[in-house]
């Protein structure tokens, strides 16, 4: 499969009081055509970061991107012109964030925000993309589509705002779908009516999606491949498979032992991760997960560990480094 997305050793610093503050470390990951790959985490571990580094959302006056590469279909973003942006934005790339309420506009009929990115990318034909719109809105489950093309977001459920956003994020046929925890707000029915929804939509369009989100149960269900984020860094990537089956990094685990099995009925408690994911002005010197983690050695307090690649997993941890040495 080719690359439509690869980041490359993609670094991010938050601009601070005179100081430079890591967020984004050594970010490397690629993304296929027709891919679902998964990025998972606790809050505050750089997932939605990510995501908005990928079409420079990140606003530049705070956010320095300070080494790496973002290639989209072999051409690093960081080095494209505003015009270039802009059609990468909502065109190339759509988004669908976590909360529908905050990202449409209260003041905005849904009418005149469904057809926006159509007339700033594609046509400025009002009746065409009118067309488009309504479509899509049937094509994502919306009944009464031309009463709801007249209404406010603030007269309709979570549940039905968050298929608008779905139908608007398709309206220019993007290659990458980002889904920023997109069914996280909403009731668990509803959730899993979208995910269903999002399945069938990519195979359709034979797009590619990024699906950010802290449930590793959700998200191993539809993804072909998944990577683990803790502190600003990716510490596991792998094939959904290998990921689930036998977790390398002690945090995969945690997180793994913290998901409900639907039928156990041994009414043994779930694991929970101690502590919380530092901010980013406390990364501690050494593993990030160090503070954390129940087999950290005394190295994992000073040293930050490097990615050791296995056969379909790469790990960031002490616990594999050296092997591929002791192996060759
Ligand atoms: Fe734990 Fe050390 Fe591995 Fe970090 S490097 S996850 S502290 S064992």
């Amino acid at each position: 499969m080719t690359d439509l997305l690869r980041l490359e050793n993609l670094s991010v610093h938050l601009l601070a009081n005179h100081s430079s503050i890591p967020v984004l470390q050594d970010i490397n990951f690629s993304v296929a055509e027709g891919e679902i790959l998964a990025v998972v985490g606790e809050s505050g571990c750089g997932k939605s970061l990510t995501s908005l580094a990928l079409t420079r959302l990140l606003p530049e006056k705070v956010f320095s991107y300070h080494s790496g590469k973002i290639l989209f279909q072999n051409k690093n973003v960081l080095e494209f012109s505003e015009t270039e942006l802009y059609s990468l934005r909502g065109g190339e790339i759509a988004y669908i964030f976590q909360d529908p309420f905050t990202s449409l506009n209260p003041i905005k009929k849904i009418k005149d925000q469904i057809i926006e990115p159509y007339i700033i990318h594609i046509s400025q034909n009002k009746k065409e993309a009118i067309e488009k719109a309504e479509f899509l809105l049937g094509k994502v489950g919306i009944t009464d589509i031309k009463d709801r093309m007249e209404a406010y977001p603030g007269q309709m459920s979570g549940g039905i705002l968050q298929r608008i956003s779905i139908a608007m994020s398709l309206m220019c046929n993007p290659k990458l779908l980002v889904a920023d925890e997109p069914t996280s707000a909403l009731d668990v029915t509803i959730q899993s009516q979208l995910v269903d929804l999002l399945m069938e939509i990519r195979k359709e369009n034979k797009m590619s999606i990024l699906f950010i989100s802290h449930d590793i149960g959700l998200v191993s269900s539809i993804s072909d491949r998944i990577i683990i984020m803790y502190a600003g860094q990716i510490v596991e990537s792998g094939t959904v498979d290998s990921v689930m089956d036998a977790p390398l990094h002690p945090y995969t685990t945690a997180l793994l032992g913290a998901i409900p099995t639907i039928g156990d009925l041994s009414h043994k408690r779930l694991d929970s991760i101690p502590g919380i994911v530092p901010a980013p002005i406390d990364f501690p010197k050494g593993c990030h997960f160090h503070a954390r983690c129940t087999k950290a050695l005394d190295i994992c307090k000073t040293k930050n560990p490097n990615m050791t690649d296995r056969e379909a997993q790469s790990v960031r941890c002490f616990l594999y480094e050296g092997e591929q040495t002791k192996n060759a």
